[in-house]
């Protein structure tokens, strides 16, 4: 239950004291969120400075400026044509026009009659060689220049939005603001030179200087360690009380379980990499308390592998395990890989996913619910209601960037003492791991599989289409085959790009009907999989798709990838789209068909042609666009930080995750007083949820 005293912030904006119906929407809009409290993590983007006082000599275009102006004459609009009501103005330097549209006569001569002097403030402009304020912002006596604010916090706005609306109500939300008893440490604060929580917000939406919107700002910086303490704090407890259940020891057998003949029928012998992460792993699960980890590597760095042998063990050790993929194409094409390898094993594998229905899904759930399933692979369909396991001791996650937390905890609920090993191919820079995960243990594979051929990267322009049209066709009746990835269907209705189905069109008419697939995001599944299995049995030698080939899907004949406006791709992503060839033995080719090339488009693409290092094309990724970006899409479970910049803000997280783990540690379930003011910390950020978890104090 939330505190009392945080009623208020969390109440609908319309409770505010002038916004109504009309209004609350699009201050919503502009806040991302209708609580008072979200209005005011809307920190203003940048601060105008009217504080100095400039002649009309010196205003430069365009510059806002505050002047102390003589009215000399009023020259009313003319009765007919456009022309706007102008009052003429000096000081000692010049002449400057003031300028109104659609004015009221009587309005205008008792604001600025003529002889007076005034202070006028606004945006500087230039018409005909002569200086002019169209519509001042602030026009005040000389004696009430207090009137006029001397820092103007600037707002994101959304349609309909004034700076003015907006500042209104983060004033009515500012008069709210409860008295919050101090969360953070006492000396961090100190030596920060921190701002109270209240007084915080108060500097930075009425700023008292002109860098009121810099993320060094000390106010700045406080409310964004406060949203990172809540974050890292959230993940902390989440992990604690994961590892506080018991968990079961999977220690497998010597030498004649299902682990061993896996590792005997495997068609390769692992890597130095995948080795040390299968310790990592075994020594974790042979533990009695809970497994969190993550597995981190590289695509083509055979993650699947690892997986294989951590679920072998838990089966010899009497568990089932389970084994999650983020869409139903990966689950099913997991399935078709560790379905037979599983089976050769002696282990019985089954599928789920949200695909399965009636009979098929009534079997799979039975069998998972009575033991015989060893293994069961799907969706996140494995983790509804009705599926009950019947000893689940291993979870693994796969592609786990596209899994929020809520899915985390859904999990957690569901295998009481489950281990829990999470994959990801996108391999993340450290600060946003700390974001994401907090502190997880985490395995890397950072070796490939011998064997490997680099893969001949190219920048191509698109005008060159024909070539390359023409070198596909030579690769396919060479027996090669390719991927042909276009950007979205769904973008295609904004912007002029070629879709997957023109393209395959196009293809088809070259290289014959029969020789191309499509697949996209908006065919239906039984569709998809056709397609994908088409492929994989060469039926056809090229596969036009969208990114939905992008995670996971495995045909090891494919050697060509040619990724057509490659310039709207992220860098990540694009790394991800060329991992899908050069899995083989074959050298791969991957072409990056390029429309017109900004300066940062050209930096990712040369960046990717250079290097095949996910990691440091994942840190290259971060510097080029920007932590909030990195993964690219909402879909990626990664946090979003209202506050906190993490290409700003790194050394606080840094703080924040080392405090997060002290306090638990002394506190664990934040009764002490400090841990109370934290609980209040996080239903202000709005971990409700994890608050739920912790025994009231
Ligand atoms: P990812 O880490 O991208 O999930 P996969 O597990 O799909 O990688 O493995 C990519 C390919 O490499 C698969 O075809 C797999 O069979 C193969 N592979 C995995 N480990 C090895 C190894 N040690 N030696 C050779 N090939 C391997
Ligand atoms: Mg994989």
């Amino acid at each position: 239950m939330r505190p009392k005293i945080l009623y208020p912030l969390f109440a609908p904006l319309t409770s505010l004291s002038g916004i109504g119906p009309r209004i609350a929407p699009l201050l919503a809009r502009a806040a991302g969120g209708e609580a008072v409290v979200d209005l005011l993590w809307h920190l203003p983007v940048g601060c105008i400075d009217r504080s100095a006082r400039v002649m009309v000599a010196n205003a430069l275009d365009g510059m806002i400026a505050t002047l102390t102006l003589q009215v000399l004459r009023h020259e009313p609009a003319p009765s007919r044509g456009r022309a706007p009501y102008r009052v003429h103005c000096a000081d000692d330097s010049g002449e400057i026009t003031l300028v109104f549209f659609h004015a009221r006569e009587d309005y205008l001569r008792a604001q600025l009659p003529e002889g007076s002097t005034r202070l006028v403030s606004g945006k500087i402009e230039r018409f005909r060689d002569l200086p002019q304020i169209s519509h001042p912002d602030y026009i005040a006596h000389l004696d009430k220049a207090g009137e006029i604010p001397a820092f103007e916090p600037v707002y994101g706005l959304t349609g309909g939005l004034t700076q003015k609306t907006i500042g209104k109500a983060v004033g009515k939300a500012l008069d709210l603001l409860p008295e919050l008893p101090e969360w953070n440490d006492p000396l961090l604060v100190k030596r920060e030179g921190w701002p109270l929580w209240g007084d915080a917000l108060r500097q930075l939406h009425q700023p008292s200087a002109a860098n009121g919107a810099d993320p060094k700002h000390p106010a700045r910086r406080r409310i964004a360690f406060d949203e990172l303490l809540a974050a890292q704090l959230a993940l902390s407890v989440v992990r604690a009380k994961a590892r506080a259940r018991p968990g079961i020891a999977l220690a497998g057998k010597d030498g004649d379980g299902a682990e061993a003949r896996l590792r005997n029928t495997l068609p390769f012998a692992l890597t130095g990499a995948q080795e040390r992460a299968i310790a990592e792993i075994h020594a974790d699960m042979a533990e009695p308390t809970r497994m969190l980890r993550l597995l981190q590597g590289d695509v083509g760095s055979g993650k699947t592998a690892v997986a294989l042998l951590a679920m072998a063990r838990a089966v010899d050790s009497g568990a089932q395990a389970a084994f999650m993929a983020p869409t139903d194409l990966l689950a099913r094409q997991h399935f078709a890989t560790i379905g037979p390898m599983a089976a050769t094993a002696g282990l019985k594998a089954v599928l789920l996913t949200g695909r399965d229905k009636g009979a098929e899904r009534a079997a799979a759930v039975a069998a998972i619910a009575d033991g015989s399933a060893d293994i069961a692979v799907g969706t996140h369909a494995l983790f509804q209601e009705d599926v009950d396991f019947s000893r689940l001791g291993l979870a693994v996650i796969d592609e786990q960037h596209r899994f929020g937390v809520r899915q985390r905890l859904m999990l957690s609920d569901k295998g009481h003492q489950t281990d829990l090993l999470v994959m990801t191919a996108t391999p993340i820079p450290r600060t946003l791991m700390l974001a994401a995960y907090g502190d997880m243990d985490v395995s890397k594979l950072d070796e490939r599989p011998p064997g490997r051929q680099p893969i001949d990267t190219r920048l191509v322009a698109l005008s060159r289409l024909p070539e390359v049209v023409e070198a596909v066709r030579r690769a396919v009746a060479a027996g090669r085959q390719a991927y042909w990835v276009c950007p979205l269907v769904e973008e295609a209705e904004e912007v002029p790009l070629t879709s997957v189905e023109e393209r395959g069109l196009a293809l088809a008419s070259v290289l014959g009907t029969d020789a191309v697939g499509v697949i996209h995001g908006r065919m239906k599944g039984p569709e998809r999989d056709a397609a994908m299995q088409d492929f994989l049995d060469r039926k056809t030698s090229v596969l036009v798709a969208t990114t939905v080939i992008e995670v996971g899907v495995d045909v090891p004949n494919a050697s060509i990838i040619i990724i057509e406006h490659a310039e709207r791709f992220g860098l990540a992503q694009l790394h991800q789209l060329r991992g899908r060839v050069g899995r083989g033995s074959e050298a791969s080719t991957c072409l990056l068909l390029y429309g017109t090339l900004g300066e940062t488009a050209q930096a990712r693409l040369t960046t990717l042609r250079d290097t095949d290092d996910g990691f440091a094309i994942a840190e290259a990724d971060l510097r080029l666009r920007g932590a909030g970006e990195l993964l690219g899409t909402r879909q990626s479970g990664m946090p979003e930080f209202r506050i906190a910049d993490l290409a700003q803000h790194a050394d606080l997280l840094e703080i924040a995750r080392v405090d997060a783990r002290r306090i638990l540690d002394a506190d664990p379930e934040l009764n002490a007083p400090r841990g109370q003011a934290l609980r209040t910390l996080l239903y202000l950020f709005a971990r409700d949820a994890v608050v739920a978890t912790l025994r009231s104090g």
